[in-house]
């Protein structure tokens, strides 16, 4: 029924119904199953949402008008979110199968198509109202966002133990069941809301009696309005919420979890997607009410005492005729329609002004027009190549781990590491970078259905020389600072990196095996720049840290978990100075005692970059007979090799490792190769010579 004159806030909650059969369990009456009836808790949006909404309807009738109906199907991917508690298997509990989930899709695609067959029983005054297949199917999504293909299509499974959230089973009101979802599951869980629909199930119906909840779209134009007026969807809370025991259809899985009748038979999940595609309650939320259809029967409702206009059980046919005033509802009310609350078997059409509501929801809706497959629901998809290393730097001879991270089941890899050498087609190769230089590694991954190729450029970068030697400062033990005991308190060191290194490692005193996480931060209190948890043993042992410090003032310590670290309440002796590298100034207890050290000795730390005072490599694969002249040189270079092997690349690198010169002096057959550097600025830069496995690089300098 529609009367756009009396268009009111349509804010409404439905607790009334919930409320009723609560009281009734309060007082103690022993209610029967057949008398226990569910409720939606959708709370519909207001008045201003409605009126943009009107206009959205136009706007869409038009644009069918001037170009006929579209009879393309619009196929969702859905991802199904199970909440469980540990313990609970798969299947006949909570934990709901495979086989339940599809059985709800199968049974949701019916009814989206307008097949339900139900519908058998509709009466003929209804049957000429039905709006039929609404254009919108589902599909249980194959792959996530990022194209990795599910275990389970359209499902993830979530031990809610496991994450700290309540039980939802023990609930009795609707404000803990969007407490738990809306502020803390769906935040945490959903999928991007323009590619799927987002469906959680969780164990709340059996005490709360609420059956599901869904977020309305929003309308492109309706950002900015209030949110009391248009609801509080927003892309971390869309999507459908529904009781674990009512999605699924037991007429088409009987062996899965399920609520009592009459609610076993998937109903629910077409009248909470209804709500996500636009549709109010057919009553509009309260008697004689709006629902701003104009082929709904205006209805009281009443049946079986639920309230707001709405009905629960199955009426008989024709019901309440015209009871909302002469003439209104000359056949009674469609207690049939998806958007009642009247029993699962009873329900089995969406009218035709319904149907335009949902699919100027689909062609409009923030959200929802976006929506397609993405083929987000197809098999025969390339795969996306990406990977990752387990360092992209270093000096001299570097050897990298490779790790393939492409998506959509690669069967097949092929790895081009950019240095010349053959490709390997392991999925996780290692790779041995024997000269300075700056490399782009490119990663082909291939399944049946095709490869997409990825390079990253410059990705793994060799110094000439080797990593510096690192040194070792600070107190070396920690009887040789004084007194202590062990410390269970956020404290540490303040300290200064006077030129950029690494700080390797400290020597602890654990007092009890156990994680700690180590942490440098810009000063106390400041922003962190490093971070590592480490499980120690009980007594002493040597933390690796590995944290690649900029010069700058810093604070160490241990910033979670039980610390029980020994420190020194006496005897410190600031500052302690660790090469030219680092200087320990004092601890942040230095204002009421600054005697007091803590929990890090013995601190071992390399300087950054690499060392090329001795070369690339041991004199083993040195060749004395490179020479490189004159030096320093004014922009002309001479460089002789002994012989040509057949393998000689030589290569002239800046201080920073970046290749300015690369000849495969075999190609050039030349012992003496004069290489033009005019054009380089002044510096120290290195020639390499890579003659097989010898590597020989000489220092020169260029000064014009
Ligand atoms: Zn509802």
């Amino acid at each position: 029924m529609k009367s756009k004159n009396h268009m009111k806030k349509l804010v409404t909650t439905l607790l009334i119904c919930g409320q009723f059969m609560i009281t009734t369990q309060m007082f103690g009456q022993t209610t029967p199953i057949e008398e226990r009836h569910a409720v939606c808790g959708t709370v519909s949006p207001g008045v201003k949402w409605e009126e943009q909404f009107q206009k959205q309807i136009e706007s869409f009738k038009e644009e069918r008008a001037a170009h006929g109906a579209s009879s393309a199907v619009i196929t969702i991917p859905v991802i199904v979110h199970i909440l469980y508690k540990t313990g609970q298997a798969v299947g006949n509990t909570p934990n709901i199968s495979a086989a339940q989930v599809k059985s709800q899709i199968d049974f949701l695609n019916e009814m989206m198509a307008g097949t339900d067959p139900n519908k058998s029983s509709l009466p003929s005054a209804f049957k000429s109202l039905d709006g039929g297949n609404t254009n919108i199917q589902f599909c249980l999504a194959l792959r996530d966002a990022k194209g990795n293909t599910l275990t389970e299509p359209g499902i993830e499974r979530i031990d809610l133990t496991k994450k700290g959230w309540s039980d939802p089973s023990t609930f009795t009101t609707f404000d803990q069941i969007t407490g738990l979802f809306d502020d803390k599951v769906k935040p945490a869980t959903i999928w991007d809301p323009e590619k799927y629909l987002n469906f959680w199930t969780g164990d709340f119906t059996t005490k709360s009696y609420y059956l599901g909840y869904a977020a309305f779209p929003m309308g492109t134009d309706l950002i900015g309005l209030d949110p009391a007026d248009v609801g509080t969807t927003t892309a971390q809370t869309d999507g459908v919420v529904m009781g674990s025991n009512v999605f699924g259809c037991k007429a088409l899985y009987a062996n899965g979890y399920y609520y009592t009748e009459p609610y076993i038979y998937g109903v629910t999940s077409a009248h909470e997607v209804g709500h996500w595609l636009g549709l109010r309650h057919i009553s509009g939320d309260e008697v004689c009410g709006d629902d701003y259809c104009g082929d709904t029967p205006v209805q009281s409702g009443g049946n079986k005492n639920c309230a707001n206009g709405l009905n629960w059980g199955c009426p008989s046919y024709p019901f309440q005729a015209n009871k909302c005033g002469s003439g209104k509802s000359p056949n009674g009310e469609m207690f049939q329609n998806y958007m009642d609350y009247s029993d699962d078997k009873c329900r089995s059409l969406f009218t035709k002004d319904q149907v335009t509501r949902i699919q100027t929801t689909m062609a409009k809706g923030e959200r929802r027009k976006t929506l397609g497959t993405h083929g987000l629901c197809d098999n025969n998809i390339a795969p996306t190549a990406t990977f990752s290393a387990d360092k992209t730097s270093g000096c001299g001879s570097l050897t990298v781990q490779f790790k393939d991270e492409s998506q959509g089941t690669p069967t097949s890899w092929s790895w081009d590491f950019g240095d010349g050498s053959a490709a390997s087609t392991q999925q996780n190769p290692s790779h041995t970078y024997a000269a300075a230089g700056n490399y782009d590694v490119k990663l082909t991954a291939t399944n049946q259905y095709g490869s997409t190729p990825v390079t990253k450029s410059k990705f793994i970068t060799v110094g000439a020389g080797s990593i510096y030697t690192p040194v070792k400062g600070g107190p070396a033990t920690n009887t040789e600072v004084g007194a202590g005991a062990a410390g269970t308190v956020v404290r540490g060191l303040l300290f200064d990196v006077v030129n950029p290194c690494i700080l390797q490692s400290v020597k602890v005193y654990a007092t009890g095996a156990g994680d700690r996480t180590i942490e440098v931060l810009t000063g106390v209190g400041g922003t962190s720049v490093a971070k590592k948890t480490v499980t120690l043993p009980d007594g002493e042992s040597r933390a690796a840290l590995g944290f690649d410090l900029p010069k700058g003032s810093y604070f160490i310590t241990v910033s979670t978990g039980t610390i029980n670290l020994y420190r020194n309440t006496a005897g410190a002796k600031f500052p302690y100075a660790i090469a030219d590298l680092i200087n320990i100034t004092q601890t942040d207890y230095k204002d009421t005692d600054p005697n007091y050290y803590y929990y890090f000795y013995d601190w071992e730390v390399r300087k950054s970059g690499c060392d090329v005072s001795n070369g690339i490599d041991n004199e083993k694969y040195e060749d004395a007979a490179v020479q490189v002249y004159p030096n320093p040189s004014k922009g002309d270079l001479t460089i002789t090799l002994p012989s040509v092997a057949s393998s000689t690349d030589v290569c002239i690198y800046t201080i920073i490792g970046e290749n300015i010169y690369k000849m495969d002096a075999v190609n050039n057959n030349n012992k003496t190769l004069t290489v033009d550097l005019s054009a380089q600025p002044n510096g120290i830069y290195f020639v390499s010579v890579k003659s097989g496995n010898v590597i020989t690089t000489r220092k020169f300098a260029i000064a014009k």
